[in-house]
């Protein structure tokens, strides 16, 4: 699995004139190695990649990293600064936005005389199209957390706390076998749903109210991301035309998803056909990102995005509408992009479901 992730990460390597990289970040390390520690950096050079640890990782390193030499350190910094030394190398690159400025003060006094030069994004390209068994592990992770949240159905109901729903939805998943859950998972009633990241509290749900549920689970290293907003016991006018505004703001980004669509138009006919509605206020945040390993990672879909759509790239498409002391509504679902358009990862149907 390593082999051409890091054949294609010595591309860049080539293309910056370097001796070597050096990946401190736990990610990429994973993507391009297979080691899933918590702690290590990985040298790439022209004729060799190593993988160094320190001694609580050096035999999950050398079974999980088998395209590396293992080395093991005792001060990182150091590990890093005599294997630069032993091969002679003059120039090395490494992954900026994961380097710190005090981890860089650090390695340049461990390094004297070696030009340490960054590369920003170039590693974390590479992760945007996912291979078959990433589809695969991801399209699990998405699958679980959806039947977790089917289960949790019959506990919205008037009486029971957000913290409480949060909870069991952990318990269901990792029941299911999640290894983690995705993130702190969202749970919003009633006014709350008008803040997009409202932790769980101990309010409790109401009758008439929409709660929105963003919720998520890791398999195998690998994320899911799903929003639902349903009503509990019923919905009003106003709530069923905003559910319905942001319903259509989400069907008509998914129909638009394809191989060469632009994140910054994708995000557009969202935002667009929410302004239409006279709501162009309240949508505050990108109408999605890229889901992998980390949560949130490459391409971005918002304003700002000059990415564009690849065959294989898993992106969420989640327009919303937050009204202060009113509620909000959010609607997430997790795609792959496929030859001619999308397909859904995630699972629960997204028409306005009337729970408790
Ligand atoms: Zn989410
Ligand atoms: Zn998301």
């Amino acid at each position: 699995m390593g082999d051409t992730r890091l054949a294609a990460a010595t591309t860049v390597l080539e293309s910056t004139g370097v001796d070597a990289l050096l990946v401190l970040g736990l990610t990429n390390i994973r993507y391009l190695t297979g080691f899933s520690g918590s702690d290590g950096a990985l040298l790439m050079g022209r004729d060799g990649q190593w993988l160094l640890c320190d001694g609580r990782y050096t035999l999950q390193a050398r079974g999980e990293a088998t395209s590396c030499t293992v080395v093991e350190y005792k001060v990182k910094s150091d590990g890093i600064a005599g294997l630069v030394a032993g091969q002679g190398w003059r120039r090395v690159a490494f992954d900026a936005e994961q380097t710190t400025v005090a981890v860089h003060r650090t390695l340049a006094a461990a390094m004297v005389g070696v030009e340490l030069l960054p590369v920003a994004g170039e590693l974390d390209d590479l992760r945007r199209v996912k291979s078959a068994a990433e589809l695969v592990a991801i399209e699990k992770s998405c699958t679980l957390a959806s039947e977790a949240l089917e289960q949790l159905l019959p506990m919205i109901r008037p009486g029971v706390t957000e913290r409480s729903l949060a909870l069991e939805l952990e318990i269901l998943m990792k029941r299911a076998g999640a290894e983690e859950k995705a993130f702190d998972f969202i749970v919003a009633a009633g006014e709350r749903g008008a803040l997009p990241h409202g932790h769980p509290t101990e309010r409790v749900l109401a009758a008439g109210e929409l709660v929105t549920i963003d919720f998520g689970a890791r398999l195998h290293g690998y994320h899911s991301d799903e929003t639902v907003t349903m009503a509990v016991g019923s919905a009003d006018g106003r709530q069923r035309e905003i559910y319905g505004v942001v319903k259509e703001a989400h069907d008509l980004a998914m129909a638009a998803v394809r191989p060469g669509a632009g994140c910054r138009e994708l995000d557009g006919i969202a935002r667009d056909h929410i302004a239409r509605c006279g709501f162009g206020a309240y949508f505050g945040h990108g109408l999605g990102h890229g889901v992998g390993l980390e949560i949130h990672e490459k391409p971005t879909l918002s304003p700002r995005s000059e990415q564009k759509l690849a065959e294989g790239m898993v992106v969420t498409i989640e327009p919303g509408i937050y009204i202060p002391d009113w509620g909000g509504v959010r609607i997430e679902d997790t795609v792959v992009v496929t030859a001619t358009g999308c397909r859904p990862l995630t699972k629960v149907a997204k028409e306005l479901r009337i729970v408790g």
